[in-house]
C-alpha cells in the first residue's frame, strides 16, 4: 500500500491534473493506494482574501465567481461533456455552501476561526472531485472521499491537533477491504461532533502521512514540483541541488526553519510507524526524488542543506535582575507556552542578562503583553526591562547529521557570512549538533544563505541532481 499526495503546485491546470491521474495509474499497476490532495494552486489563499472581504462589508462575490469560472474551467477542460457536467453539479453545490457562509460572514461582520476552516476547506473538496472524475474518466475505479469523515480532530481551528486512536480506527475501518482508489482530501479534518477544522497551512502532507501511518502504508509519497528535498530553495538558490536520501531528524529540522518542501508534522507519524516518506516532482516524473528513513549514512558532505524563514521578530528580555537568578527562563517561556505562543529559536548569553528570542510577526503583540504582565513586579522594582521588540529579521538554519562528528563547521559558516559582510544578530545551535541557526537583517538573507551554499557546496563541486 502506497500513499501519494499531490500539492497545489502539482494540480494548476486541466493539464497538470491529466500528469497527475498519469503518475496515479502507473502506481496503480504495481500496488494498492490512496491519493491525498490539496487544493488547486493558490485557491487556499483565494479562500483567505474571500473570507477576509466578506467580514469587512465588501462584495465578495466577483471572487466567488471566479472560484466557480476556475474549477468549471477545469473540469471542462479535462473531462467530456457529460463528466464535467457532473463534476460542475458537485463543485456548484461546495460554492453555493460557501456562498451562503460568505452571506453569513458578512452580516455578522466576522470570520471566526471555526468559519474561516469552513470557508478554507472547499479548496480540498473541489480538487479531490476533479481528480476522482479524472481518474473515472480514465477507467481508473476512483472514488471522492472527505478527510472529515476519516480525521478526528480537536477544535483548535486553523491548526486542529488529530486524534491519532479514533482516526487509526476510522481509517482502517474504511479501508479494511479493497475498493475504488480514495481520493482523499489533504488539510481537511473534523472534530467528534463533525464540525470541519483545518490542521494548519500545509497541512495536506500531514494528512497524507496520518492515513499511511494508520493503514501501515510501505510509503508515503509527497509530489510537489521541484526535484525532492534540496540543499536550499530552488528559488533563492539556484545552484541548490536534490538530496537523494535524509533522516527524519534532517527533514525535522530544515522544514521547521522554513523548507515548507513538506509540513514538519508530517514527520511525526511516519516515523513512528517507520514509513519511508519520498519526496517527488510530478514535472519529472521519472526522478527518484529524495528518501527520507530513519537512518542514512553520510554521503560526504559537512551538512545537508540550509533552510530560511523570514519575517522573523525578535524579542529580548534583559536586566540586571534576572543574572543568576533561577527559574527567569522558564516563567518566560512558560506563560508563552500557556498561550500557544511558538518560539522559533532561544539564545541567552552565558552572562544570563538577557535571554533573546524568536516569533512569527502575528504572535508578537500577544508575547510582547503577556511577558511583559509576567514580570510587572520586577520591572517595577526596575530588575526586568520592558520587553524589546525588533522586526524584519530572517532565520537562517544550517542542517546536517554530520555535523556533530565534525569540528570545525561553525567557523566556516560564520567566515563565510562574515566574508560577505553579514552581520549576525543571534546564533543558537541545539544540543544534538543537527542543527546550527542564526538570525540575520532580513535584507540580507538571500545573501546569507547563497554566501553558506557556496561555503558548504562550492559551485562545481556537488553531485549532479540525485547523485548524493
Ligand atoms: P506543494 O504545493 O506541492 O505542497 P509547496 O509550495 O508547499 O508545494 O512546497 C514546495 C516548494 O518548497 C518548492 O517549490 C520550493 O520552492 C520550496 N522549498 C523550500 N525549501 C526547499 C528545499 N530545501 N527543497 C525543496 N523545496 C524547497
Ligand atoms: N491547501 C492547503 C494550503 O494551501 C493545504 C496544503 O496545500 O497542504 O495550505
Ligand atoms: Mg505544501
Amino acid at each position: 500500500m502506497k500513499i501519494l499526495k499531490f500539492g497545489g503546485s502539482s494540480l494548476a491546470s486541466a493539464e497538470r491534473f491529466s500528469a497527475v491521474a498519469e503518475i496515479v495509474e502507473k502506481s496503480l499497476a504495481t500496488d494498492r493506494v490512496a491519493v491525498v490532495v490539496s487544493a488547486m494552486a493558490g485557491i487556499t489563499d483565494a479562500l483567505v482574501a474571500i473570507g477576509r472581504e466578506a467580514a469587512s462589508g465588501r462584495d465578495y462575490h466577483a471572487r466567488l465567481e471566479d472560484l466557480r469560472a476556475r474549477h468549471h474551467e477545469t473540469a471542462s477542460e479535462l473531462l467530456n461533456a457529460d463528466a464535467a457536467a457532473e463534476v460542475a453539479t458537485a463543485i456548484d453545490r461546495v460554492l453555493d455552501d460557501l456562498g451562503r457562509l460568505l452571506h453569513g460572514v458578512s452580516l455578522v461582520g466576522e470570520c471566526t476561526p471555526r468559519t474561516a476552516d469552513s470557508v478554507l476547506s472547499c479548496g480540498e473538496r473541489l480538487s479531490a472531485r476533479l481528480l476522482a472524475a479524472a481518474l473515472c474518466a480514465g477507467n481508473t475505479q476512483a472514488e471522492y472521499c472527505d478527510a472529515r469523515t476519516l480525521i478526528v480532530s480537536d477544535r483548535s481551528f486553523g491548526n486542529a491537533r488529530v486524534d491519532m486512536e479514533s482516526t487509526g480506527a476510522r481509517v482502517r475501518g474504511r479501508f479494511a477491504a479493497t475498493g475504488p482508489t480514495p481520493i482523499i482530501t489533504g488539510f481537511i479534518a473534523a472534530d467528534p461532533n463533525g464540525e470541519t477544522t483545518t490542521l494548519g497551512r500545509g497541512g495536506s502532507d500531514y494528512t497524507a502521512a496520518i492515513i499511511g501511518a494508520a493503514l501501515g502504508a510501505d510509503c508515503v509519497e509527497i509530489w510537489t514540483d521541484v526535484d525532492g528535498v534540496m540543499s536550499a530553495d530552488p528559488r533563492m538558490v539556484p545552484g541548490a541541488f536534490s538530496l537523494a536520501a535524509m533522516s527524519y531528524d534532517e527533514l525535522m529540522e530544515l522544514s521547521h526553519f522554513g523548507a515548507k518542501v513538506v509540513y514538519p508534522p508530517t514527520l511525526r507519524p511516519a516515523r513512528a510507524q517507520a514509513i519511508p516518506l519520498v519526496i517527488r516532482n510530478t514535472f519529472n516524473p521519472s526522478f527518484a526524488g529524495t528518501k527520507v528513513i530513519e537512518e542514512i549514512r553520510g554521503n560526504g558532505n559537512l551538512i545537508r542543506g540550509i533552510s530560511a524563514v523570514d519575517e522573523v521578530a525578535l524579542l529580548r528580555l534583559e536586566g540586571d535582575g534576572m543574572v543568576g537568578v533561577p527559574g527567569i527562563a522558564s516563567r518566560l517561556f512558560g506563560v508563552l507556552a500557556r498561550r500557544e505562543i511558538s518560539v522559533i529559536l532561544i539564545s541567552q548569553a552565558s552572562s544570563e542578562h538577557s535571554i533573546c528570542f524568536a516569533v512569527e510577526p502575528g504572535a508578537v503583540d500577544e508575547a510582547q503583553r503577556r511577558v511583559d504582565a509576567e514580570f510587572e513586579l520586577e520591572r517595577g522594582a526596575g530588575l526586568v526591562n520592558d520587553v524589546v521588540v525588533e522586526t524584519g529579521f530572517s532565520i537562517i538554519a544550517v542542517v546536517g547529521e554530520a555535523m556533530c562528528r565534525i569540528p570545525g563547521i561553525a567557523g566556516r559558516l560564520f567566515s563565510a557570512l562574515g566574508g560577505s559582510g553579514i552581520n549576525i544578530r543571534a546564533i543558537a545551535q541545539g544540543s544534538s549538533e543537527l542543527n546550527i541557526s542564526f538570525v540575520v537583517a532580513g535584507s540580507d538573507q538571500a545573501a546569507a544563505v547563497v554566501a553558506v551554499h557556496d561555503a558548504f557546496f562550492p559551485p562545481g563541486s556537488q553531485p549532479v541532481a540525485g547523485g548524493v
